[in-house]
């Protein structure tokens, strides 16, 4: 379906009210789009759009994605997942229904109104992976019944029902799998490491370092993921991904909890607590796919947007 009113688009941001989401939102509406932002709150929170609810281009709709969803839209970014281990292991199976019921609605309105869809898929799809650093090709390492599942499976049968639609309806997709992302708006309970370790630093209570900190992760800056969302949906119908979206910068746990130790000026002692079953032991994007089709690559260093970050949650949570 065409827009009537020329270049604007009316978007949809499933998930519109959570950390990305709200970025995401923001960022369509100042490209001069009409967004609509779908929600049911469960990890998302009203303050995070409370900035957006004066524009007239933007409608906040509270909605769960696993029932469907009738509305007339020419875009639609598909966010809707809670997306820490804390959040998605609280109710597993609704977690899998989120993406997988959730999936299969926003496919069929799609498909209904011939609109462009992105996916946000996630790392997590590569498992505890055997290959390092991960491209697109390695097919993961994915434990199917342990407590990660409910959210590494539901996100890979997300992608199998996109490209089925693609396949078979001809429906014009784009599926990302993000790294690690991080900056203001996370929630700070939500038992991630950037959240957590900036939380106790400035509690000034113990930074909890799960196993030896020795394994390692990349972190992208919110911005820098969002442009790259936004360069992908985009580009010409021929290119469905998946896409790696991701800073490739690789640290250990270890090195992160000193950054912020170091960032926030906190004198809080780091402590060793187990690490979680199936925690993953390193992950980093290969993101030449991105680099050469977007011409895209993060731009804002670890240490300046953990800055941003602690500055955040230090104006919002002390
Ligand atoms: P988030 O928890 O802040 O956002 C998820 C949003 O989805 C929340 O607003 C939540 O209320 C909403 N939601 C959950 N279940 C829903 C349902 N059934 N119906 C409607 N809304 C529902 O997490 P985030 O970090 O912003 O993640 C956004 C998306 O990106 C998720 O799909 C996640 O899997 C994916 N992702 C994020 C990261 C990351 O590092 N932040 C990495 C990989 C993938
Ligand atoms: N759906 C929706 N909104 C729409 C169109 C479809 O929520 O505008 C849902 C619908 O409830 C259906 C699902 O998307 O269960 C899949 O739709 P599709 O047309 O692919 O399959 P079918 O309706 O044949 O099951
Ligand atoms: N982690 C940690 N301390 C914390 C929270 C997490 O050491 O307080 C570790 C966790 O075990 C994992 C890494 O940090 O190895 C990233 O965890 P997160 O939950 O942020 O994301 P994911 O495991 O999904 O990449």
């Amino acid at each position: 379906m065409g827009t009537l009113r020329g270049y604007d688009k009316r978007i949809m941001v499933t998930g519109g009210a959570g950390f990305l989401g709200s970025h995401l939102c923001e960022r369509l509406l100042a490209d001069g789009h009409d967004v609509l932002c779908v929600d049911n709150y469960f990890t998302g929170s009203r303050h995070n759009i409370a900035h957006l609810l004066n524009n007239t281009r933007f409608e906040a709709m509270r909605h769960d994605v696993t029932f469907p969803l009738y509305v007339e839209v020419d875009e639609i970014y598909n966010l809707a997942c809670p997306a820490s281990p804390v959040h998605y292991q609280f109710d597993p199976v609704q977690t899998t229904k989120t993406s997988v019921h959730g999936a299969i609605n926003v496919l069929g309105l799609a498909k209904r109104l011939g609109a462009r869809i992105l996916q946000a898929s996630t790392s997590e799809v590569y498992g505890d992976p055997t290959v390092h650093p991960q491209p697109e090709e390695y097919w993961g390492n994915v434990n199917p019944i342990g407590p990660r599942a409910c959210y590494d499976e539901g996100k890979r049968c997300a992608e199998t029902l996109f490209f089925d639609y693609h396949r078979q309806h001809g429906l014009p997709i784009k599926v990302v799998r993000i790294f690690n992302t991080y900056g203001p708006r996370m929630h700070p309970n939500d038992g991630r490491v950037v959240s957590n370790f900036i939380m106790q630093a400035l509690k000034g209570e113990p930074i909890t370092i799960y196993g030896e900190g020795q394994q390692t992760r990349a972190f992208c800056y919110v911005d820098d993921l969002i442009e790259g969302f936004v360069r992908f949906m985009g580009t010409p119908e021929q290119h469905t991904g998946p896409l790696n979206l991701g800073n490739p910068g690789e640290f250990t746990m270890l090195e992160l909890a000193e950054k912020v130790i170091r960032l926030t000026g906190t004198s809080s002692k780091i402590v060793h607590k187990p690490l979680p079953q199936d925690d993953p032991k390193q992950r980093r994007p290969d993101i030449a796919k991105a680099k050469s089709l977007l011409g895209w690559e993060p731009k804002v260093p670890l240490d300046d947007g953990l800055e941003r970050t602690i500055a955040y949650f230090r104006s919002r949570f002390l």
